[in-house]
């Protein structure tokens, strides 16, 4: 919740490659600007691939659409001295939320490299660094972090990374309501109280997300996948359906306690703006 105890709503982009895309992310941008979030954040290739276009997004996301941008930060891949250089940027640019990831290495960049290796470390590095300048967001995994252990180490993980200085998190997308739930209950047992956003993915394109779930390891229920699959090329009934099913999850995580809620808007507007719509979220 924010401070006037209305949920904390936040959208996500990723900064794109060609200049029409980038034109196309502001009008985006610029048109949900409109309904007042409370932040965007933009994606960081891990490596440093968009290092620069990461940068530029969110100093004009920030500067010229002038809602508050947080930039994606994750430390495979890059040294401490050029995570440094871009946590000065950002701090002399008046940036004051950063999003803290371990990163995953696109394919064809090989081992993961760095100089630090996992999340809570790189969580640390930003609070020695610049001290409580940044709001510090880390990434949080419901159905549990693909590469992790197991549930109880992926929780153990969880609390040591914000222990180590976060101010909130926001969870991997999730279809199920109960996991999120769970997730909470289970680390506020660990004295963990932390705000934990949930992640919300609209359901657009049916095949794109399968793919995509996963490989981050999120679940479709078999009902919805099922229903979707059984749509075929219908978009609109596609996108009807996930509208629905996606609004009814977020007024579950709303009406159980959930702080907020921040969209993966993968740079459309109507997707996350119909779930908004439908919840009354208009201030
Ligand atoms: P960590 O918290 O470091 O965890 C990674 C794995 O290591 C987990 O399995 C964990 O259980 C395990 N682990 C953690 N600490 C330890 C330890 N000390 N010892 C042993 N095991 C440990 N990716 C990008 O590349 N760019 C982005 O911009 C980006 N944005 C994201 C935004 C959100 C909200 C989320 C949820 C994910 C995002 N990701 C992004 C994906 C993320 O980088 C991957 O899921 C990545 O694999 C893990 O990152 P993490 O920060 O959660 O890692």
């Amino acid at each position: 919740m924010t401070s006037s105890n209305r949920p904390s709503i936040s959208f996500e982009f990723f900064p794109t490659k060609t200049e029409a895309g980038h034109e196309k992310l502001l009008n985006v941008a610029r048109q949900l600007a409109g309904y007042q979030p409370d932040f965007f954040s933009c994606t960081y290739g891990a490596g440093g691939s968009t290092r620069d276009r990461t940068l530029n997004t969110v100093l004009q996301l920030d500067g010229e659409v002038k809602i508050p941008t947080a930039p994606h930060l994750s430390c495979v891949g890059d040294t401490k001295a050029q995570l440094r250089e871009l946590l000065n940027l950002y701090k002399s640019a008046g940036i004051q939320r950063i999003v803290a990831l371990r990163g995953d290495l696109p394919s064809g960049m090989g081992m993961a490299s760095g100089e630090l290796r996992y999340a809570n470390e790189l969580v640390e590095f930003i609070r020695a660094e610049t001290g409580d300048h940044f709001h510090i967001e880390i990434a949080a995994y419901p159905e549990m972090h693909p590469q992790a252990r197991n549930f109880e180490d992926d929780l153990a993980n969880f609390v040591r990374k914000a222990k180590a200085g976060a101010d909130s998190a926001i969870t991997q997308y999730f279809f199920n309501a109960d996991c999120y739930f769970y997730f909470v209950e289970r680390v506020r047992k660990l004295g963990v109280q932390t705000p934990v956003v949930p992640g919300i993915m609209p359901i657009t394109n049916y095949s794109k997300l399968a793919r995509f779930s996963d490989a981050c390891g999120a679940e479709i229920p078999r009902w919805v996948r099922k229903q979707l699959e059984a749509y075929g090329d219908d978009m609109q009934s596609i996108q009807a359906f996930g509208e629905q099913v996606i609004t009814e999850m977020c007024q579950k995580l709303l009406a159980g306690g959930a702080p907020g809620l921040h969209f993966y808007t993968l740079n459309q507007a109507e997707p996350s703006l119909a779930i908004w719509n439908n919840l009354g979220l208009s201030r």
